[in-house]
Protein backbone atom coordinates (compact mmCIF):
# COMPACT_ATOMS: atom_id res chain seq x y z
CA UNK A 1 0.00 0.00 0.00
CA UNK A 2 1.33 3.44 -0.53
CA UNK A 3 1.31 6.10 1.96
CA UNK A 4 1.43 9.69 -0.30
CA UNK A 5 -0.79 10.01 -3.58
CA UNK A 6 -0.63 12.77 -6.10
CA UNK A 7 -3.84 13.81 -7.69
CA UNK A 8 -4.39 16.49 -9.73
CA UNK A 9 -2.23 18.79 -8.20
CA UNK A 10 -2.13 17.70 -4.55
CA UNK A 11 0.02 15.56 -2.74
CA UNK A 12 -2.54 13.19 -0.20
CA UNK A 13 -2.72 10.34 2.13
CA UNK A 14 -3.95 7.36 0.77
CA UNK A 15 -7.02 7.47 2.64
CA UNK A 16 -8.12 10.71 1.23
CA UNK A 17 -7.41 9.94 -2.34
CA UNK A 18 -10.09 9.93 -4.23
CA UNK A 19 -10.66 10.79 -8.31
CA UNK A 20 -14.38 12.41 -9.51
CA UNK A 21 -16.80 9.95 -10.37
CA UNK A 22 -17.31 11.36 -13.13
CA UNK A 23 -13.36 11.28 -14.18
CA UNK A 24 -13.81 9.33 -17.91
CA UNK A 25 -11.10 6.76 -16.58
CA UNK A 26 -14.01 5.47 -13.82
CA UNK A 27 -16.70 5.60 -16.71
CA UNK A 28 -15.34 4.84 -19.69
CA UNK A 29 -11.84 3.08 -19.24
CA UNK A 30 -10.79 6.05 -20.95
CA UNK A 31 -6.78 6.66 -19.99
CA UNK A 32 -3.67 5.61 -20.15
CA UNK A 33 -0.99 4.55 -17.49
CA UNK A 34 2.41 3.36 -16.87
CA UNK A 35 4.45 1.45 -14.20
CA UNK A 36 7.85 1.62 -13.58
CA UNK A 37 10.39 0.50 -11.08
CA UNK A 38 12.07 1.85 -8.59
CA UNK A 39 15.79 0.15 -7.83
CA UNK A 40 17.75 2.02 -5.50
CA UNK A 41 15.78 4.69 -5.08
CA UNK A 42 16.11 5.40 -8.79
CA UNK A 43 13.30 5.25 -11.56
CA UNK A 44 14.57 2.71 -14.00
CA UNK A 45 14.35 3.17 -17.76
CA UNK A 46 12.49 6.43 -17.86
CA UNK A 47 13.17 7.70 -21.34
CA UNK A 48 11.27 4.79 -22.47
CA UNK A 49 8.59 5.28 -20.40
CA UNK A 50 8.11 8.43 -21.01
CA UNK A 51 8.07 7.48 -24.66
CA UNK A 52 5.45 4.84 -24.72
CA UNK A 53 3.09 7.04 -22.30
CA UNK A 54 3.63 9.91 -25.00
CA UNK A 55 2.72 7.21 -27.88
CA UNK A 56 -0.55 5.91 -25.85
CA UNK A 57 -1.80 9.56 -24.97
CA UNK A 58 -1.18 10.62 -28.47
CA UNK A 59 -3.18 7.56 -29.90
CA UNK A 60 -6.28 8.33 -27.99
CA UNK A 61 -5.81 12.19 -28.18
CA UNK A 62 -5.15 12.79 -24.66
CA UNK A 63 -3.45 16.00 -23.70
CA UNK A 64 -0.38 15.77 -21.22
CA UNK A 65 -2.09 16.93 -18.14
CA UNK A 66 1.72 18.64 -17.08
CA UNK A 67 4.68 18.94 -18.62
CA UNK A 68 7.48 15.96 -18.79
CA UNK A 69 9.71 18.47 -16.22
CA UNK A 70 6.49 18.87 -13.90
CA UNK A 71 5.72 14.81 -14.40
CA UNK A 72 9.67 13.75 -13.51
CA UNK A 73 9.19 16.04 -10.52
CA UNK A 74 6.17 14.42 -9.25
CA UNK A 75 7.23 10.98 -9.76
CA UNK A 76 10.59 11.85 -7.97
CA UNK A 77 8.30 13.90 -4.62
CA UNK A 78 5.68 10.46 -4.44
CA UNK A 79 9.39 8.52 -4.42
CA UNK A 80 10.67 10.29 -1.84
CA UNK A 81 7.08 10.90 0.50
CA UNK A 82 6.67 6.95 0.61
CA UNK A 83 10.39 6.45 0.78
CA UNK A 84 11.00 3.95 -1.99
CA UNK A 85 13.94 1.98 -2.25
CA UNK A 86 12.55 -1.25 -4.51
CA UNK A 87 9.13 -0.62 -5.15
CA UNK A 88 6.98 0.83 -8.51
CA UNK A 89 5.31 3.76 -9.38
CA UNK A 90 1.76 3.51 -11.16
CA UNK A 91 1.30 6.70 -13.00
CA UNK A 92 -2.71 7.14 -14.50
CA UNK A 93 -3.84 9.61 -17.00
CA UNK A 94 -7.14 10.06 -17.95
CA UNK A 95 -8.86 12.36 -20.54
CA UNK A 96 -10.79 14.38 -17.35
CA UNK A 97 -13.70 14.96 -15.94
CA UNK A 98 -17.12 15.74 -17.85
CA UNK A 99 -20.63 14.89 -17.90
CA UNK A 100 -21.02 11.07 -19.25
CA UNK A 101 -21.95 10.84 -22.86
CA UNK A 102 -19.03 8.49 -25.45
CA UNK A 103 -17.99 11.70 -27.65
CA UNK A 104 -15.40 13.42 -25.41
CA UNK A 105 -15.36 17.10 -25.18
CA UNK A 106 -12.41 18.62 -26.82
CA UNK A 107 -10.75 20.69 -24.53
CA UNK A 108 -11.11 19.37 -20.86
CA UNK A 109 -7.98 19.07 -17.99
CA UNK A 110 -6.91 15.44 -18.35
CA UNK A 111 -6.67 13.89 -14.64
CA UNK A 112 -3.22 12.83 -13.19
CA UNK A 113 -2.50 9.70 -10.68
CA UNK A 114 0.57 9.25 -9.40
CA UNK A 115 1.19 6.36 -6.59
CA UNK A 116 4.47 4.59 -5.76
CA UNK A 117 4.71 1.58 -3.48
CA UNK A 118 7.61 -1.16 -2.28
CA UNK A 119 8.03 -4.05 -3.83
CA UNK A 120 9.20 -7.63 -2.06
CA UNK A 121 12.34 -9.09 -3.61
CA UNK A 122 11.08 -11.44 -6.26
CA UNK A 123 10.75 -14.97 -4.65
CA UNK A 124 13.76 -16.77 -5.32
CA UNK A 125 11.88 -20.00 -6.21
CA UNK A 126 9.99 -18.48 -9.08
CA UNK A 127 13.55 -18.14 -10.63
CA UNK A 128 15.13 -21.32 -9.33
CA UNK A 129 11.91 -23.14 -10.04
CA UNK A 130 10.21 -21.29 -12.94
CA UNK A 131 6.65 -20.86 -12.88
CA UNK A 132 3.80 -22.31 -15.32
CA UNK A 133 1.28 -20.24 -17.36
CA UNK A 134 -2.30 -21.35 -18.73
CA UNK A 135 -3.16 -20.67 -22.12
CA UNK A 136 -6.36 -18.63 -23.17
CA UNK A 137 -7.74 -17.46 -26.66
CA UNK A 138 -7.19 -13.11 -27.07
CA UNK A 139 -10.12 -11.83 -26.81
CA UNK A 140 -8.78 -8.11 -26.57
CA UNK A 141 -9.52 -5.60 -28.75
CA UNK A 142 -7.13 -4.70 -31.91
CA UNK A 143 -4.85 -1.77 -30.40
CA UNK A 144 -3.09 -3.96 -27.64
CA UNK A 145 -0.34 -1.81 -28.00
CA UNK A 146 -1.79 1.50 -26.49
CA UNK A 147 -1.34 1.09 -22.88
CA UNK A 148 -5.30 1.59 -21.85
CA UNK A 149 -6.69 0.67 -18.84
CA UNK A 150 -9.24 -1.02 -20.05
CA UNK A 151 -7.54 -4.02 -19.11
CA UNK A 152 -10.93 -5.87 -18.24
CA UNK A 153 -9.86 -9.59 -20.80
CA UNK A 154 -6.86 -9.01 -18.77
CA UNK A 155 -8.14 -9.10 -15.58
CA UNK A 156 -10.38 -12.01 -16.33
CA UNK A 157 -7.19 -13.83 -17.84
CA UNK A 158 -4.96 -12.89 -14.44
CA UNK A 159 -7.82 -14.68 -12.46
CA UNK A 160 -8.14 -17.42 -14.70
CA UNK A 161 -4.20 -18.08 -14.25
CA UNK A 162 -4.54 -17.92 -10.56
CA UNK A 163 -7.41 -20.32 -10.14
CA UNK A 164 -5.41 -22.69 -12.03
CA UNK A 165 -2.39 -22.43 -9.72
CA UNK A 166 -0.36 -20.60 -12.61
CA UNK A 167 1.18 -17.41 -12.70
CA UNK A 168 0.45 -15.96 -16.36
CA UNK A 169 -2.12 -16.50 -19.06
CA UNK A 170 -0.55 -17.14 -21.97
CA UNK A 171 -3.39 -15.30 -25.26
CA UNK A 172 -3.56 -17.32 -28.03
CA UNK A 173 -4.93 -14.95 -31.50
CA UNK A 174 -7.76 -16.08 -33.82
CA UNK A 175 -4.54 -17.20 -35.87
CA UNK A 176 -3.41 -19.21 -33.62
CA UNK A 177 -0.43 -17.62 -31.87
CA UNK A 178 0.94 -16.74 -28.68
CA UNK A 179 0.56 -12.84 -28.46
CA UNK A 180 1.26 -12.51 -25.02
CA UNK A 181 1.01 -13.07 -20.90
CA UNK A 182 -1.91 -10.80 -19.26
CA UNK A 183 0.85 -8.08 -17.98
CA UNK A 184 3.76 -9.70 -19.58
CA UNK A 185 5.52 -10.44 -22.74
CA UNK A 186 6.00 -14.08 -24.09
CA UNK A 187 9.42 -15.59 -25.60
CA UNK A 188 10.54 -19.00 -26.37
CA UNK A 189 13.98 -20.27 -27.01
CA UNK A 190 13.32 -22.17 -30.26
CA UNK A 191 15.33 -25.48 -31.59
CA UNK A 192 17.54 -23.36 -33.43
CA UNK A 193 18.50 -21.60 -30.22
CA UNK A 194 17.20 -18.32 -31.34
CA UNK A 195 14.90 -16.25 -28.76
CA UNK A 196 11.53 -15.18 -30.17
CA UNK A 197 9.16 -13.01 -29.59
CA UNK A 198 5.89 -11.18 -30.69
CA UNK A 199 6.41 -8.41 -33.11
CA UNK A 200 5.78 -5.28 -31.33
CA UNK A 201 2.47 -4.33 -33.61
CA UNK A 202 -1.18 -3.87 -32.71
CA UNK A 203 -1.49 -7.10 -31.09
CA UNK A 204 0.71 -6.42 -28.24
CA UNK A 205 2.09 -4.44 -25.72
CA UNK A 206 5.45 -3.13 -26.36
CA UNK A 207 7.15 -4.00 -23.16
CA UNK A 208 9.67 -2.01 -22.26
CA UNK A 209 11.60 -5.10 -20.58
CA UNK A 210 10.48 -6.88 -23.65
CA UNK A 211 13.21 -3.86 -25.58
CA UNK A 212 15.64 -4.16 -23.06
CA UNK A 213 15.74 -7.69 -23.18
CA UNK A 214 16.03 -8.23 -26.99
CA UNK A 215 19.02 -5.67 -26.64
CA UNK A 216 20.66 -7.45 -24.29
CA UNK A 217 20.27 -11.32 -26.25
CA UNK A 218 21.78 -9.23 -29.68
CA UNK A 219 24.85 -7.78 -27.72
CA UNK A 220 25.45 -10.96 -26.24
CA UNK A 221 24.99 -12.66 -29.38
CA UNK A 222 22.02 -14.87 -29.14
CA UNK A 223 19.97 -14.80 -32.22
CA UNK A 224 16.57 -13.20 -31.98
CA UNK A 225 13.41 -13.08 -34.05
CA UNK A 226 10.44 -11.14 -33.56
CA UNK A 227 8.13 -13.41 -35.41
CA UNK A 228 4.68 -14.80 -34.47
CA UNK A 229 5.19 -18.39 -33.00
CA UNK A 230 2.29 -21.04 -32.02
CA UNK A 231 1.26 -22.93 -29.08
CA UNK A 232 2.67 -26.08 -30.74
CA UNK A 233 6.43 -24.85 -31.63
CA UNK A 234 5.98 -23.62 -27.27
CA UNK A 235 5.25 -27.47 -26.39
CA UNK A 236 8.72 -28.00 -28.70
CA UNK A 237 10.81 -25.10 -27.52
CA UNK A 238 14.18 -25.85 -25.66
CA UNK A 239 12.65 -22.56 -23.16
CA UNK A 240 10.46 -20.42 -22.24
CA UNK A 241 9.88 -17.21 -20.51
CA UNK A 242 8.09 -13.84 -19.87
CA UNK A 243 8.77 -10.56 -19.15
CA UNK A 244 7.64 -7.26 -17.53
CA UNK A 245 8.77 -4.25 -15.89
CA UNK A 246 8.02 -5.96 -12.05
CA UNK A 247 8.70 -9.52 -13.17
CA UNK A 248 11.84 -8.44 -15.08
CA UNK A 249 12.88 -12.24 -16.60
CA UNK A 250 10.99 -15.39 -15.61
CA UNK A 251 11.76 -18.79 -16.38
CA UNK A 252 8.75 -20.89 -17.59
CA UNK A 253 8.91 -24.38 -17.24
CA UNK A 254 5.33 -25.48 -17.92
CA UNK A 255 2.43 -24.58 -20.65
CA UNK A 256 -1.23 -25.80 -19.82
CA UNK A 257 0.50 -28.74 -17.59
CA UNK A 258 3.46 -29.76 -20.26
CA UNK A 259 6.61 -29.28 -19.61
CA UNK A 260 8.89 -27.29 -21.39
CA UNK A 261 12.22 -28.43 -22.11
CA UNK A 262 13.28 -30.21 -19.68
CA UNK A 263 10.83 -28.64 -16.74
CA UNK A 264 13.86 -26.40 -15.60
CA UNK A 265 14.95 -23.36 -16.11
CA UNK A 266 16.71 -22.81 -18.97
CA UNK A 267 20.85 -21.30 -19.78
CA UNK A 268 19.65 -18.37 -22.02
CA UNK A 269 16.48 -17.47 -20.08
CA UNK A 270 18.87 -16.72 -16.83
CA UNK A 271 21.31 -15.02 -18.74
CA UNK A 272 19.25 -12.91 -20.22
CA UNK A 273 17.67 -12.26 -16.76
CA UNK A 274 21.06 -11.79 -15.27
CA UNK A 275 22.35 -9.11 -17.91
CA UNK A 276 18.97 -7.66 -18.36
CA UNK A 277 19.28 -6.78 -13.77
CA UNK A 278 23.10 -6.03 -14.88
CA UNK A 279 21.74 -2.97 -17.23
CA UNK A 280 19.20 -1.76 -14.67
CA UNK A 281 22.23 -1.78 -11.83
CA UNK A 282 24.29 0.43 -14.16
CA UNK A 283 21.29 2.83 -14.65
CA UNK A 284 21.03 2.87 -10.85
CA UNK A 285 24.97 3.19 -10.70
CA UNK A 286 25.09 6.26 -12.98
CA UNK A 287 22.04 8.10 -11.73
CA UNK A 288 23.87 7.77 -8.30
CA UNK A 289 27.35 9.27 -9.73
CA UNK A 290 28.99 6.02 -9.18
CA UNK A 291 29.23 5.63 -12.86
CA UNK A 292 29.85 1.83 -14.79
N1 LIG B 1 2.05 -6.95 -21.91
C1 LIG B 1 1.05 -6.44 -21.19
C2 LIG B 1 -0.36 -6.70 -21.63
C3 LIG B 1 1.30 -5.68 -20.04
O1 LIG B 1 0.28 -5.18 -19.33
C4 LIG B 1 2.65 -5.47 -19.65
C5 LIG B 1 2.96 -4.69 -18.46
O2 LIG B 1 2.12 -4.18 -17.78
C6 LIG B 1 3.67 -6.03 -20.43
C7 LIG B 1 3.33 -6.75 -21.56
C8 LIG B 1 5.09 -5.82 -20.05
O3 LIG B 1 5.49 -4.49 -20.28
P1 LIG B 1 6.70 -3.84 -19.49
O4 LIG B 1 7.91 -4.67 -19.79
O5 LIG B 1 6.79 -2.47 -20.05
O6 LIG B 1 6.35 -3.87 -18.04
Amino acid sequence: MFRTAYVNGRYLRAAESAVHIEDRGYQFADGVYEVAAIVGGVLVDSAPHFARLARSLKELDIAWPVSRRALVHIITEVVRRNVIDYGMVYLQITRGVAPRDHAYPKGIRPALVVTAKRLAPQQPELIERGVSVITLPDIRWQRCDIKSVSLLPNVMGKQSAKDAGAYEAWQISADGSVTEGTSTNAWIVDRSGAVVTHPADHAILGGITRESVLKVARAEGIKVAERRFTLKEVFAAREAFLTSTTAAVLPVVSVDGRMIGDGRPGPVTLRLRERYLATLDRQVRTAKGRGS
